[in-house]
């Protein structure tokens, strides 16, 4: 069963993709895969408009000076892709975080415009030895639903919230039917002090707690900048995936220097929620194909079944 589900048997029966040598691990969608590719982002742009998120458009490949002051280049050099031209080291984006810092910071802030919502289906690109590349699952070139909520600390648990509820209606419309939550907690290799992690660990438990959400915890797993939730959901084979993630960070508004303007006219330093709800597109799509057997959801077919309107005569 789980042969004749595999997506890449699937992918090229369908005439969806196909992957070559010249371009390892970076998939060329056919004309169907592509329609099915857009429906999903076209789907998310939906969503996009019923909660409130705005989408940028930001560069590709930045200067390594924008990669250390993130902390990438300390702590995830081994998966980005450096170039250099005009004897400058330029690094690929492996992700659109640092770079949206900058929209936010193209203006002053004030309390009122918070929370700001920023979405980007952007390209990034991530090194991932040859040897694990897999199919649509593990890939060097994709793109995210990603998206970065700037929000003042009592926003957290309310932003965390809709997100939350955003997840569990993108995975009904997909038919995942059984999710797992689990909440990661701050590693030993970690930016930030310790009241700092208290107060990001209690903002995400009381944003589950609030939702009704039984979650597991995942002690020392968060990320470097803050602790997160992860969501695994389970396909028609009830095989575990990890699609969706909602990290919490203090750290990236601290060294990108960010601020608004608060009620009583003094600055403060807003938070920086990442969240991704498909995570890569790629590998939900894979995902998907596999969950559904080729099936897809009548919205999604690439061969359209022609409706004829009926009238009475
Ligand atoms: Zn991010």
């Amino acid at each position: 069963e789980a042969k004749r589900r595999d997506h890449r048997r699937l992918g090229k029966e369908l005439d969806l993709f196909s992957f070559h040598p010249v371009a390892p691990g970076s998939p060329f969608f056919h004309p169907k895969g592509a329609f099915i590719y857009n429906g999903l982002v076209s789907y998310m742009r939906s969503l996009y408009e019923r909660y409130g998120y705005d989408e940028v458009i930001t560069p590709q490949i930045f200067d390594v000076d924008l990669w250390h002051r993130s902390g990438h280049y300390e702590n995830y050099k081994e998966n980005i892709f450096f170039t250099e031209v005009e004897k400058r080291e330029l690094g690929v984006k492996p992700m659109n975080c640092p770079g949206h810092t900058y929209v936010y910071g193209a203006k002053k802030r004030s309390y009122r415009e918070l929370p700001l919502r920023y979405a980007d289906f952007s390209r990034l690109h991530r090194f991932e030895r040859s040897g694990v590349l897999s199919g649509l699952t593990r890939v060097r070139s994709f793109a995210q639903d990603d998206a970065h909520i700037f929000c003042t600390p009592e926003q957290i648990e309310e932003e965390v919230s809709a997100v939350l509820r955003m997840v569990n209606e993108v995975y009904q419309t997909f038919a995942f039917e059984e999710i797992r939550f689990d909440l990661s907690t701050r590693p030993d290799k970690r930016l930030g002090d310790d009241a700092t992690w208290d107060r990001a660990e209690s903002a995400l438990a009381a944003a589950l707690t609030a939702n009704k959400i039984d979650y597991q915890m995942n002690a020392g797993d968060g990320a470097f900048y803050g602790p997160k939730i992860d969501f695994i959901v389970f396909d028609a084979l009830r095989r575990p995936w990890q699609l969706a993630t909602v990290q919490l960070d203090f750290m990236l508004p601290e060294r990108f220097d960010l601020t608004y303007v608060t009620p009583h006219g003094d600055e403060a330093r807003p938070a920086m929620i990442h969240r991704a709800i498909l995570g890569s597109i790629e590998r939900f799509l894979g995902v998907l194909l596999e969950h559904c057997g080729g099936n897809l959801p009548l919205w999604l077919a690439p061969v359209q079944v022609k409706i004829l309107t009926i009238t009475d005569a």
